[in-house]
């Protein structure tokens, strides 16, 4: 099941974006701060999520008793499985963001150490590569087949 529910999972979209004031400088401390807000607020979702599905795959355990149900329910737990697993991961990749932020080391990038940009932050609170260095490092990925 693909549904969008499980799309927007992915990316958090539920914030106001940052207006940075006159003068402001990149990663000030207010904007440190809106994107840590932003982080926490994401991984409560996630984890929530992450309930839900548990309860859910309990709750569907309990009703089928037919076997040839059972085969189509393993397949829907499997698929369960791996977005939560996916939502883990995630959750874990969100924490390791929210430290570097109380580190004072959020928002450049980790390659060549330009700014990646309040925009592209907000799409992708967890980047740690500017865009040039991620589409060069998605282009090396493609040719090298890993
Ligand atoms: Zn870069």
């Amino acid at each position: 099941m693909a549904n969008t529910a499980e799309q927007t999972r992915e990316r958090f979209t539920n914030f106001t974006p940052y207006e940075a004031k006159k003068g402001e400088e990149y990663m000030s401390p207010e904007m440190l701060q809106h994107f840590r807000g932003l982080l926490m607020q994401w991984r409560q979702e996630l984890m929530e999520e992450v309930d839900r599905t548990m309860h859910h795959m309990q709750e569907d355990a309990a009703n089928y008793a037919d076997p040839s149900d059972r085969a189509s329910q393993e397949e829907e737990f499997s698929l369960e499985l791996r977005t939560r697993d996916r939502e883990r991961k995630l959750i874990k990749k969100i924490d390791k963001t929210i430290d570097r932020i109380d580190k004072d080391d959020y928002g450049f990038c980790d390659q060549c150490g330009v700014e990646i940009g309040i925009r592209r932050l907000e799409a992708r609170p967890t980047a740690t590569l500017c865009i040039d260095c991620k589409t060069l490092a998605e282009i090396r990925e493609r040719q090298t087949g890993i």
